[in-house]
Order: structure tokens, then C-alpha cells, then sequence
């Protein structure tokens, strides 16, 4: 789990795996303030690049408005140029990524190359239904990017954010089409992805049904880090 390299560098490298609605962004991020360990979303990457209408941006967008996947080489340089960032020093956090056998063997290939590796792979599970309900809910501030749900976390205000009042937002992919066909590529692209992290013995499996906080409790008990 933890690399001891001369008796004092940690690090921690977590996937944290699941269909589109599991939760795993909630919970990458609620760890990632707890651990002190940068989490790595190429969603949220490529949502800033469309913003600032970069090459990238304008590469993306389409794929991302039809909730295809944008190509695996783009992803992959995107990705090793995030990694080698100096933050990562203590470990990071992928969100969202890998996402085809592709992209897996080529993140297996570019942490080799600087003697890292990946140490756990959490899947979140959640049943469909559940995943429906969360992005078709999902409401976020256009100002400080708070997360909302009209069903299990809705604002006090009608289309306003509780903490700093800016204008509630639906992501352009959280519209009902575009989800169903996300989870069409989850279940075809993405969920081999997970045997060929049960092939490393590195996957491990949490209900993620529950509200966040139970299930960051169980995150930590899963990765021996206490109840704390
Ligand atoms: P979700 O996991 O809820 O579908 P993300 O924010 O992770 O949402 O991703 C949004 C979109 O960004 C995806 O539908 C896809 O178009 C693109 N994207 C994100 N990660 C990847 C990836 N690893 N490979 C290819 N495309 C990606």
C-alpha cells in the first residue's frame, strides 16, 4: 500500500473506479482534502479546457456532449503530464481514468517507467437506478463549484448555492439521453478495465449506496487508515 523508499517516502496511488453516478468523485474529493493527496479528474481537466476553448477543449467537447469518450492518446499524454506534477510527490487520486484496457496498460507503462505503480483500485457499486437519480439530480454552483442533488442533497433555495449564492447549473452531459449512453460506454469500454485490476489483486469492491461520510468511513477501514 504505502512505498517505503529509504526508510521515509510515502505514497499512495488510489483508482477510484465506478460507473458514471457511483459517487466516486464525491469520494475522491472528500479524501483527497482528508489525506492531503491531490485527486485527478480528466473529466474536470477537460471541462476548464472547453471553458478556456484550448486546443484540447475544442478536441473534447464533442465527444463529452454525446458522453462518448474522448481518444485514448490525448487522455494518456493529458494524464502523464498530471502525474509528473510535483503534488503528486505524496500520491494522487485518478477519477475517471483509466477508462479502456488501452488507457490501463498505458498507465501501467508510464508509472513503470518511474518506478511507481498503482496500489488500490477502489469500484464503487451502485445499482442503475441509484446512478440515474444522482445525474439526472446533480446540480452544481457556477460560482464555487459546489455539489447539489434536487433528490438527496437539494439547496435550500431553489436553484441558488447555500454556501456562497452564486447560480445553480445541470452539467450539458447530465441530461437523460446523454446518460443513458454513458452508462452504455461504461458497460462496454469501461467495466473490463475492472479484471484487469482484479487480475493484480488490487480491486477492491465498496457499496456505494450509502451516503458519502459512511462510505468514506468504509473507504478508510478498507485501506487499513482507521476510523479517522
Ligand atoms: P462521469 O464519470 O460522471 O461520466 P466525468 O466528469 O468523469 O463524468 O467525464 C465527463 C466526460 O469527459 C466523459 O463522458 C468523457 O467524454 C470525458 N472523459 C473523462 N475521462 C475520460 C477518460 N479517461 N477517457 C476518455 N474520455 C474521458
Amino acid at each position: 500500500m504505502v512505498h517505503h523508499i529509504g526508510g521515509e517516502k510515502t505514497e499512495m496511488n488510489l483508482i477510484f473506479f465506478g460507473s458514471p453516478g457511483s459517487g466516486k468523485g464525491t469520494l475522491a474529493k472528500l479524501l483527497s482534502s482528508k489525506l492531503g493527496i491531490p485527486h485527478i479528474s480528466p473529466g474536470d481537466i477537460l471541462r476548464e479546457e472547453v471553458k478556456k476553448d484550448s486546443n484540447l477543449g475544442r478536441t473534447a467537447k464533442p465527444f463529452m456532449e454525446k458522453g462518448e469518450l474522448a481518444p485514448d492518446e490525448i487522455i494518456l499524454k493529458m494524464m502523464e503530464k498530471r502525474i509528473a506534477q510535483s503534488d503528486c510527490g505524496k500520491g494522487f487520486m485518478l477519477d475517471g481514468f483509466p477508462r479502456t484496457i488501452a488507457q490501463a496498460v498505458g498507465l501501467d507503462e508510464m508509472l513503470s517507467r518511474t518506478n511507481r505503480n498503482i496500489d488500490r483500485v477502489l469500484k464503487f457499486e451502485v445499482s442503475v437506478d441509484c446512478a440515474m437519480r444522482r445525474l439526472g439530480g446533480r446540480r452544481i454552483c457556477s460560482v464555487c463549484g459546489a455539489d447539489f442533488n434536487l433528490y438527496t442533497k437539494p439547496p435550500l433555495r431553489e436553484n441558488v448555492c447555500d454556501i456562497c449564492g452564486g447560480k445553480l447549473f445541470q452539467r450539458a452531459d447530465d441530461q437523460e439521453e446523454v446518460i443513458l449512453n454513458r452508462l452504455k460506454v461504461y458497460r462496454e469500454e469501461t467495466l473490463p478495465v475492472e479484471e484487469h485490476y482484479n487480475h493484480q489483486g488490487k480491486l477492491i469492491r465498496i457499496n456505494s449506496e450509502p451516503d458519502p461520510d459512511t462510505v468514506l468511513k468504509e473507504i478508510l477501514r478498507v485501506l487499513n487508515l482507521g476510523e479517522g
